[in-house]
């Protein structure tokens, strides 16, 4: 496992909580408190076909087409399609 836990304190209750780091295969992190419950996470999800060409567009890249689009691999263990 490359990732690493830890305790830190809730921002709820500010009692301890566990915390999860990891760095592989992305920048991931979770938080869980026991206590009152409070949770944190990374949220991973794919662009959609419209809205990934939408953020091409507002760093000044070119759009792709749909065939681009349904050529990419997508591996569904990183998130889904929106
Ligand atoms: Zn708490």
């Amino acid at each position: 496992m490359s990732g690493c836990s830890s305790d830190g304190e809730c921002p709820n209750c500010h009692k301890d909580m566990y915390c999860y780091t990891d760095y592989k295969p992305f920048d991931n992190v979770t938080g869980e408190c026991l206590n009152c419950g409070f949770n944190y996470f990374t949220d991973t999800y794919f662009d959609d076909f419209g809205n990934l060409n939408e953020r091409r567009k507002d760093f000044g890249l070119k759009p792709i087409t749909k065939k681009q689009y349904n050529k990419i691999k997508r591996n569904s263990a990183f998130g889904k399609c929106k």
